[in-house]
């Protein structure tokens, strides 16, 4: 039978873990160095290392078969894909933040406002759900120095400990989006006798840890 390929990030907050989850399943393989492709010794698979964005996309179009990612970048990119397992690691949640001294406490506060983020599709969806209308500013890092810079009156991001928005001078409310690592495959894989193997013994490493 064929390979199969497993997208997972290169480097970043999920990449330890997905490497972890993958060995813990008894797969044997070289971890990331350089080369972007890594062969497992011990099952067919091999393992691309990329950058977690790309990840969905990939899957999408059957580059890779499988793909360890964030529910927050699938989401974004709307990429049409099986999800299999959520995997219990890279959680967050997608929150709202305005200065400290901003009337503004609520979403519907929101109306007329400018919003950076990072997530323009997840947070336009949100404001849409909320018959808010305001403008959506989209940038792609540090977002949390926008309403410092004039940029915009609020952010929206991701927030696991809120340390970054208090050293910014923000507060956070609303929530936009829980998310999570989830392991997802190419529409129809998830049939494939490999990919079926694989999931069970995910699964079992799932359920030992609890
Ligand atoms: P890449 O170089 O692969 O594009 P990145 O900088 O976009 O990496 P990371 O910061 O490594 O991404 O975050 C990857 C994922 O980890 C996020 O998309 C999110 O799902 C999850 N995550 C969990 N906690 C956090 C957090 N506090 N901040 C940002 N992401 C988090
Ligand atoms: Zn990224």
């Amino acid at each position: 039978m064929k390979t199969l390929k497993i997208a997972i990030q290169k480097s970043g907050r999920l990449n330890e873990k997905s490497v972890e989850i993958l060995k813990n399943c008894g797969l044997s393989f070289e971890n990331y160095k350089s080369s972007l492709i890594s062969t497992v010794t011990n099952f067919p698979l091999e393992i691309l290392f990329l950058r977690d964005d790309d990840i969905p996309e990939y899957v999408q179009d059957g580059i890779a078969d499988l793909g360890i990612v964030g529910e927050n970048v699938i989401t974004e990119v709307d990429a049409d894909v099986a999800y299999l397992q959520k995997l219990g690691f890279g959680k967050c949640t997608l929150k709202i933040a305005v200065p400290n001294d901003s009337e503004v406490t609520s979403v519907s506060g929101l109306e007329g406002k400018v919003i950076a983020t990072s997530y323009p599709v997840i947070l336009q969806k949100y404001l849409d759900d909320n018959k808010v209308n305001a403008v959506v500013r989209t940038i792609s890092g540090s977002v949390e120095i926008g309403p410092g810079l004039g940029l915009s009156d609020a952010i929206c991001d991701i927030v696991s400990t809120g340390g970054t928005l208090k050293s910014n001078g923000l507060k956070p409310f609303g929530e936009v989006m829980k998310s999570e690592a989830v392991l997802i495959a190419s529409k129809g894989m998830e049939l494939n006798e490999d990919v079926i193997e694989l999931l069970q013994r995910i699964r079992s490493v799932l359920r030992a840890k609890e």
